[in-house]
């Protein structure tokens, strides 16, 4: 009898939603995709989907156990903190092998002008200090401590729109979803006159836009650095975590 292995897919991210579209492919895999529910209406990935967080490191350990997970990847987004953690502890507890599927970070070139920073309060500090027109490429849940910048203007593009509560003196709201291209970006931080862009190290091409522009334009960003990671077995990218799926 041929065994069906339940491989769960920790997602959020566009590299999830590949994964789980190269695995559908393969032979004898029922590819479970998991969302923590954050976006109203996400781009939803192939095969079984399931939304919401799974109650910690105890909840996700009965889930592997309840559904008999054969093995689980975490491909959530760089900035996620806590799920890989979670990830770790669970697959431990339930015997289950785990693999971290990230994408490989920024590197700053010749004629960047970037300053890392490792939490949104050194940014604060940092803007307060040299800037008066700044583009925040954030999440809508990380605007609310440079709401205290009451003199610079910004410009916010984000997802969804941010929650009413979070409140500007001067701010312009952008909602989109990227990929983002050379031109526009050029255009987006020339016609707001953009003296510093602040965003995370998400890696990866559909953003990476903002910074080819920021380095033409001469443009300081101030960018956050990834957060720490249990030290799993990690890929960069889809065909590798394929291939270690094929290899289980
Ligand atoms: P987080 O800090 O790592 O996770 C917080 C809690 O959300 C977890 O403890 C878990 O709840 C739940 N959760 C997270 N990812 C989940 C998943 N894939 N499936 C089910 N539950 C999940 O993550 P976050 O920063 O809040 O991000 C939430 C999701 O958005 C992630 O899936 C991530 O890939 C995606 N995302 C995040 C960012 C970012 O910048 N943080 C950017 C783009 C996309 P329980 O403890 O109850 O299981």
């Amino acid at each position: 009898m041929t065994t069906i292995k339940p491989i769960l897919i920790l997602g959020g991210t566009g590299e999830g939603i590949a994964l789980a579209e190269a695995l559908h492919a393969l032979p004898n895999i029922r590819v479970i995709s998991s969302l923590a529910g954050r976006v109203a209406n996400p781009k939803l990935p192939v095969g079984e989907v399931r939304i919401g967080g799974f109650g910690g490191v105890t909840g996700l350990t009965d889930y592997l156990r309840d559904k008999k997970v054969a093995a689980v990847i975490d491909a959530t987004h760089p900035f996620a903190r806590r799920m890989g953690w979670h990830a770790a502890e669970a697959t431990a507890a339930a015997r289950v092998p785990l693999l971290r599927l990230e994408r490989p970070a920024w590197v700053a070139q010749s004629g960047d002008n970037w300053t890392l920073v490792d939490d949104w309060d050194q940014a604060v500090a940092i803007l307060r200090k040299s800037t008066k027109r700044v583009f925040l490429a954030l999440g809508r849940q990380e605007l609310a401590p440079f709401t205290a910048l009451t003199d610079i203007a910004f410009v916010i593009r984000a997802v969804e729109k941010p929650d009413a509560d979070i409140k500007f003196a001067d701010a312009e709201i952008i909602l989109a979803r990227g990929p983002f291209n050379l031109a526009d970006e050029r255009a987006l931080l020339q016609s707001r006159r953009i003296d510093c862009i602040v965003c995370k190290n998400s890696g990866g091409s559909a953003t990476d836009a903002k910074l080819e522009a920021a380095r033409e334009l001469g443009i300081e960003v101030v960018m956050q650095r990834r957060p720490s990671r249990p030290d799993v077995p990690q890929v960069g990218d889809i065909d590798d975590a394929v291939d270690w799926v094929r290899k289980l």
